[in-house]
């Protein structure tokens, strides 16, 4: 969830520190810290709020001028948001710091065992706990005493370790959250946990895979696992570039990254569409090619945005493919004893390919003989590596917390593969062709859309005072509005519902007062009929329809209050396009209320805890 950077090398560890540090500050941001280890002493300085306050903390300090290093920013999960509770922790007896992202489970009973052994503590954390067993189980070999101390936890861990007894060497090591090394030229390391804190300083990486242990110090770096057997793990390269990561002109990520969708879907649907065949061309997928004819259910499986993409691939499997589809929270598939009969296949979507739950729900699923397919947009990362096959995103990095173009990307790379199954049962090389233009058409569409922002930016803050929004959609078009309410509460905090619109007359109705702004998704498709009736049910007690509305529909003008228009679209893509208006819209709202949008309370960008 949080983010760590730490370094060891030749040069002055801080700014390559607080600079990656920056870089992860969209991971989790309630505090920062820094430890850095300088003529054989440990400093270390920990600040509630942004990685900005840090940096002033320690400014023009040149005891934080060592070449051994590590920090972090953190999103709370055990104790409250203080100084105190920060990273890096330190041991009380031989100036051992550590960083730690995730939780240690048994951490209370490590506790008492430890405060037997007369250890005391300065923090509620269960972090801490790992530093002081690290330094009870200490006797001079800092890699070994990491490895015995994570032989004795259970939860999940990225921690980064450094010693004053051991000032040339760092130690690292992986479960469950994600952790990567970064190998620099003469024996430097930047290991981080995720490779834009990275890819300034080496595009080579070692993805750590879990219980692996790195240690790394001047003499190179090794690799073990927590019981001390050497591996020897691939050397890959980081496929991220500079400018993906920076802001480039725009106020926001966000911004930025809604920007980037008819670039984003030109880079997922490139070299896919085989428009000679009429078919859908996914590498990832053809040595399942069989396992996939046979298919008789697919699951998909997904939390947050992912889940609303994964609900739109519900419909397009089940309306193109033909295959029985069901979708669900992977936090509760997991749990709740799921039935997998044979030829099931399951598909984990996740932006960052790290989502706890996800890969908790996709381990579920391989135990129970499902083919387990990935829909990722992170290379390399844990959900791609762990299932049997996958279709990356190819969207590029995804910065902003509030996902927009990962959630464009789930959608098309979906459709691909409803495509692709279609193809291997029942459609035609014609019909396929027909929706392959559509798809190609789509980058130009959303530009079209996008030229309207001013228009939408207006049209949100008409409303942006109201606390309480509605946004309704029906068929493909539900999980937009969904995804249209979740996009507005996540970064202005208003309270919005979204929802099947027939369903509004079945309690939420009683909601709708004078003013109240109502979101209709209100293309043209076959319920169209249907959704003009329930934007008149809302019209008639009082709410304010804004539309999001087919152009050329100069109709549903006389009805509504307020209408953003689409261009046309064949109906099973459409939500690639209707949800674009309802990013923005989320986006000036935001704006309006003066949020800091790429930093949002209470978020983090990939939710690498239970
Ligand atoms: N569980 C630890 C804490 O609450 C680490 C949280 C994090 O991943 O930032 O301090």
């Amino acid at each position: 969830m949080c983010g760590i950077v730490a370094y060891v090398g030749s040069k002055v560890a801080r700014p390559i520190l607080l600079e990656g540090l920056k870089r992860l500050e969209y991971r989790g941001y309630d505090s920062a810290g820094i430890a850095v280890l300088t003529g054989g002493k440990l400093h270390v300085a920990r600040r509630v709020g942004r990685v900005a306050n840090l940096q002033e903390a320690i400014e023009g300090q040149a005891a934080f001028d060592g070449s051994l290093g590590l920090c972090h920013t953190r999103w709370a999960t055990h104790g409250g948001v203080t100084d105190f509770n920060a990273h890096p922790h330190t041991d009380d007896r031989h100036g051992i710091a550590l960083v730690h992202n995730g939780i240690i489970e048994n951490y209370a009973a490590l506790k008492t065992y430890l405060q037997e052994k007369g250890h005391s503590f300065s923090s509620q954390t269960d972090t801490e706990v790992l530093v002081m067993l690290i330094g009870e189980l200490y006797e001079g070999d800092l890699e070994k005493a990491v490895q015995a101390a994570l032989r004795e936890v259970t939860g999940a861990y990225a921690i980064c370790v450094i010693c004053e007894k051991e000032p040339g060497v760092l130690v690292c090591a992986r479960k469950g959250s994600p952790l990567m090394v970064g190998i620099g030229s003469d024996n430097e390391y930047v290991v981080a946990s995720d490779g834009a804190a990275i890819i300034a300083h080496t595009g080579r990486v070692v993805m750590l895979d879990d219980y692996n242990v790195v240690k790394m110090d001047a003499g190179g770096f090794r690799t073990t696992d927590i019981h001390n057997t050497p591996l020897s793990p691939r050397v890959q390269q980081l496929e991220i570039e500079l400018e993906q990561i920076e802001l480039g002109g725009f106020t926001h990520f966000m911004l930025k990254e809604i920007f980037e969708q008819p670039k984003s879907v030109r880079a997922c649907i490139s070299g896919r569409l085989d428009m000679r065949e009429g078919r859908v061309v996914l590498g990832g997928l053809s040595s399942f090619a069989k396992e996939l004819t046979k298919a008789r259910r697919v699951v998909i499986t997904a939390q947050g945005t992912a889940l609303h993409a994964a609900m739109i691939g519900r419909y397009m499997l089940e309306d193109l493919a033909k295959i029985p589809t069901q979708t669900e929270y992977a936090s509760e598939f997991r749990y709740r004893n799921p039935v997998i009969e044979e030829n099931t296949v399951v598909i984990a979507v996740s932006q960052s390919g790290e989502t706890a739950d996800t890969l908790a729900a996709l381990h579920e699923a391989k135990e129970r003989g499902a083919l387990a397919l990935g829909v990722v947009n992170v290379v390399g990362s844990s959900i791609a590596r762990e299932t049997d096959a996958g279709v990356y995103l190819r969207v590029g990095p995804e910065i902003g917390v509030a996902s927009t173009k990962a959630f464009i990307g789930q959608v098309t790379v979906l459709s691909l593969i409803s495509m692709y199954m279609a193809r291997k049962r029942f459609m035609s090389a014609d019909q396929c062709l027909d929706l392959m233009k559509e798809m190609e058409a789509i980058p130009g569409k959303i530009e079209r859309i996008l030229e309207q922002a001013g228009r939408i930016k207006r049209i949100t803050e008409k409303y942006v005072e109201r606390e309480n929004w509605l946004f309704l959609g029906r068929g493909y078009n539900y999980p937009t509005a969904l995804e249209g309410a979740l996009k507005l509460k996540e970064i202005s905090y208003i309270h919005a519902e979204g929802m099947p619109a027939a369903e509004m007359k079945h309690g939420p109705i009683a909601l709708i007062n004078e003013g109240m702004p109502a979101v209709f998704i209100a293309n043209r498709g076959r319920q169209y009929e249907k959704v003009m009736s329930n934007i008149q049910e809302v019209r008639s007690r009082g709410g304010h329809v804004i539309a999001v509305a087919t152009e050329g529909d100069t109709e549903i003008a006389k009805h509504v209050q307020d209408v953003m228009y689409v261009p046309d679209v064949c109906e099973p893509l459409s939500p690639i396009l209707t949800v674009v208006p309802l990013q923005l819209m989320a986006y000036y709202a935001a704006v309006a209320r003066g949020h800091d949008v790429d930093k949002p309370r209470n978020l983090a960008k990939s939710v690498t805890v239970e």
